[in-house]
This record gives structure tokens, C-alpha cells and sequence, in this order.
């Protein structure tokens, strides 16, 4: 099964030869047929399933034909990073197409995105918070939105965002595309997709529950110090088999170079390997030669799974359930595991969405020199503000209190010698 069968636009294919894209992912091959047929879709789906591509290439194909220079699609994110992310891949894969996108978000001068909004665009990719306050100051015209795309529904609920996505489909036309992705279906998303989707496809990849067995280790951490913490923790668990996550290509390449550097066993999976490396990298952590694997979720896909005894999420997932994916990794066939996630300040949204769906079986760690304080936990929804950089600035909130609960010190776990056996399977 190819990319073929879908009849892209040439222009269009190229782009996906160019990201190196050959097989459709599942979300992929479900989603873009009914989309290019203009039905609303419903999806199911965790990030690093190739979500974004299962809408970016359709709504490309759907600007090839009509005027340029209108906003014709606008896709809606719950941070700055994922908005920023989406536009890149329109980017990569619109350049032959030249298609051009504007990504806006909070946290950044309003000014360059009026500039660029000027300019025209046919795609935007917006965080609701500043997608609000360009349409309050009529800095942007939604008039020829044709299609509309809730990514990551679910995250925006957590975010508190939903009310401001309401806010905006009041502002496009009522005959439109709408696509909704989401990783959950909270009755909320439920809600929102009856009253925006109208006889919508629904499709539903890889939903998991999270995996009884595994204990579940958050630790709070800066960026810099995170592979230092990972260096630590390898050092100090007796750990048969590691999969570590990272969130992008190139910092899963990194953090194998340095892990190779400093004397471990380690190899590297990600999207720009040819076949052979690839093969290469998989058969020397099946067979046990390297102990470590860092890898991107996407590239991570159908690794056998028998031998990994521990995950370690370098970067946090995006959602609950690309945790839950990942983390299905192990503990399925060890039937116990371990699951390391670092977490730094602008992952505390999820980490609190965690935290409800792990309950008793999350612990948090601190370790002298390498961990930050923990993250406040008040019970209450994390708001993010559309920046997508962590909550409110002086809201009277800390992101990482300093007054620690009991509780939570008193699970730590020493990581000296005489504990290792626990660790052990
Ligand atoms: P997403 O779930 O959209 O965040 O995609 C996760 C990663 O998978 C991104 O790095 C994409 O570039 C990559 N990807 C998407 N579709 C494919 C595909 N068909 N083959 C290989 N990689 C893909």
C-alpha cells in the first residue's frame, strides 16, 4: 500500500518523497480518502501516529484547485509547539505546491503575524487564545475558511480552551469542512463534535488503556539537565532492555550520540535511517547487543516488544494516550515494567492529566543536583496560556512548588545498590 493510491496532485507527492514518507500510516489510510471526499471526519488518534500528514495532505490537495491568497483552512492547536509543528509540515509538504502558511500563537509580538497575515496565507495554524485576539482587532479574515481542524480536542479541554474554540466557529462560515482529532473522547469532545461535525466518518486508531502492571516515574526536570538525569538513572537501575522516547529526529540522534560518548550500549531509530540501518539498529537490540534504544514514537512502531523492560520518556508524549502508547511497550510482556518520564515546566498540563489517569501508580522522584521541585498539583485544570508555554505568568501560582508534600517524598526511591533488586525482572 502506497501514497500512490491516494492521487495527490504531483506536486503534492512530491512533498511526501521529500519527508521520505513510503508506506501511509493507518490513521493515513482511513482518514484521507473520506476527507478528500469533503465528509467532516472524527478521529481517534494520538500524536505520532502521522495525524498531521492524515489532514495536511488533503486540504493541500483541496487548495491546488480554486484561489490562492485566502484563508482557506485554519487548524486549531492546543500549544505553540504543536501549532508550530503543523505549519512546518505544511511547509514540507506544500513547497513544491507553494502553499503557504501562517503559524499564530500568545507569547510572541503580535505584530510580525499581522504582517504575515497581510501578506496572504491559505492555511493558518492558530492557538485559540491569540486566534482570538487577531479576529477582536479584525487582523485576520476568516470569511473563506473552508476547512476547519480541531487537533488535539482533547488537550484543549484539559487547557480550558474549549469555550474560545466556540468563540471562533462562530466566526467562519457555517458550510464548512470540520475535522476533529483527539486522542480521548471525554464527553466534552463528545459535545463539541455533535454540535461542529455534521454526519461525520469516524475513525479510530490504536486506543489503549493504560497498562495495569507498570510503575509509573515522573521526574521534574530543566531541559539542560535531562541528559545528565537519563545518565543517572541508567547508571544507578538495573535495566535489561531501555527505550527511551524523544520527541523529534534529531534529538533522538543526539542523545544515542552522547549515550555512546559516555560508554553505553545504545542505538538510535528515527525516520531519516535507510532500510538497512534501520534493520541494523533493531536486530542489535533484539538480540542484546545494544542495551539502549532511543527512538521517535513513529519510528518506534513495530518494535518487538519482548524484551524491553524499561521506557524512559526523555521528552514527555503529547497526550495521554501517546503516554499510554508508548508505555504499552513494556509491561505487556515482562507483565511488570517501569516507565521514567521527565517532566519540565512545560509539560505540567499534562502531567497533571496524568496524574488523574495513573492515580495511585505514579510516584514522583527527585534526584540531589538533577531534578527541579514538584509540580503544583491544586486539583484544578491546567490552563495554559496560548502561547502554549506553561501556565499564566504571575497568576499566584508556581509551576514547581517548593513546599513538597510528604507523601510524595516518602515514596522516593534510593537508587543506591542495595535497592537494585526491586528493579529487576
Ligand atoms: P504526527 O503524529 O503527525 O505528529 O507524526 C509523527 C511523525 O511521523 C512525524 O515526524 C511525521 O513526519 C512522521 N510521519 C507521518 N507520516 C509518516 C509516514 N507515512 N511514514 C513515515 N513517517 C511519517
Amino acid at each position: 500500500m502506497s501514497f500512490e493510491k491516494f492521487k495527490l496532485d504531483a506536486k503534492i507527492f512530491a512533498g511526501v518523497q521529500a519527508l521520505g514518507y513510503k508506506v501511509p500510516t493507518p490513521i493515513q489510510l482511513e482518514s484521507i480518502p473520506p476527507i478528500m471526499e469533503s465528509r467532516d471526519v472524527m478521529g481517534l488518534a494520538q500524536t505520532g501516529t502521522g495525524k498531521t500528514a492524515a489532514f495536511v495532505l488533503p486540504i493541500l490537495q483541496r487548495l491546488m484547485q480554486g484561489p490562492r491568497g485566502h484563508i482557506r483552512a485554519l487548524i486549531i492547536a492546543p500549544t505553540r509547539e504543536l501549532s508550530e509543528q503543523t505549519h512546518k509540515a505544511i511547509g514540507q509538504l506544500g513547497r513544491r505546491a507553494q502553499i503557504r502558511s501562517a503559524s499564530i500563537y500568545g507569547g510572541v509580538n503580535i505584530n510580525g503575524q499581522i504582517t504575515k497575515l497581510r501578506d496572504r496565507v491559505d492555511i493558518v495554524s492558530a492557538c485559540p487564545g491569540r486566534l482570538l485576539d487577531h479576529i477582536q482587532r479584525n487582523t485576520i479574515d476568516l470569511s473563506h475558511v473552508e476547512v476547519l481542524v480541531l487537533d488535539e480536542a482533547d488537550h484543549m479541554f484539559d487547557m480550558g480552551f474549549l469555550p474560545d474554540v466556540r468563540r471562533i466557529v462562530k466566526h467562519l462560515p457555517a458550510q464548512r469542512q470540520t475535522l476533529l482529532f483527539s486522542a480521548t473522547m471525554p464527553e466534552d469532545i463528545r459535545s463539541l463534535a455533535n454540535d461542529l461535525l455534521t454526519n461525520p466518518v469516524n475513525i479510530k486508531i490504536g486506543h489503549e488503556a493504560p497498562i495495569e502492571t507498570v510503575t509509573h516515574h515522573f521526574y521534574p526536570v530543566q531541559m539542560a539537565t535531562k541528559t545528565a538525569l537519563l545518565k543517572d538513572i541508567l547508571d544507578k537501575t538495573e535495566m535489561e532492555s531501555v527505550l527511551v522516547f524523544t520527541r523529534t529526529k534529531s534529538r533522538a540522534k543526539s542523545v544515542a550520540l552522547q549515550l555512546d560518548k559516555s560508554g553505553y550500549k545504545v542505538t538510535s531509530l528515527h525516520g531519516n535511517l535507510t532500510q538497512q540501518k534501520r534493520q541494523h539498529a533493531l536486530d542489535g537490540f533484539r538480540d542484546g547487543r545494544y542495551e539502549i534504544m532511543v527512538a521517535t514514537d513513529i519510528a518506534a512502531r513495530g518494535i518487538d516488544v519482548t524484551r524491553i523492560s524499561h521506557v524512559i520518556n526523555y521528552d514527555m508524549p503529547s497526550t495521554t494516550d501517546a503516554y499510554t502508547h508508548r508505555i504499552g511497550r513494556t509491561g505487556r510482556a515482562a507483565k511488570t515494567g517501569d516507565a521514567f518520564t521527565f517532566v519540565t515546566g512545560e509539560d505540567a498540563g499534562l502531567a497533571h492529566s496524568l496524574k488523574r489517569v495513573l492515580g495511585e501508580k505514579l510516584e514522583y522522584h527527585s534526584v540531589a543536583g538533577l531534578t527541579t521541585s514538584m509540580p503544583v498539583d491544586d486539583g484544578s485544570p491546567a490552563r495554559r496560556n496560548s502561547s502554549g508555554r506553561g501556565m499564566k505568568p504571575n497568576n499566584g501560582r508556581k509551576l514547581f512548588a517548593t513546599k513538597a508534600r510528604p507523601n510524595i517524598r516518602s515514596k522516593q526511591r534510593s537508587f543506591d545498590s542495595s535497592n537494585r533488586s526491586q528493579w529487576a525482572h
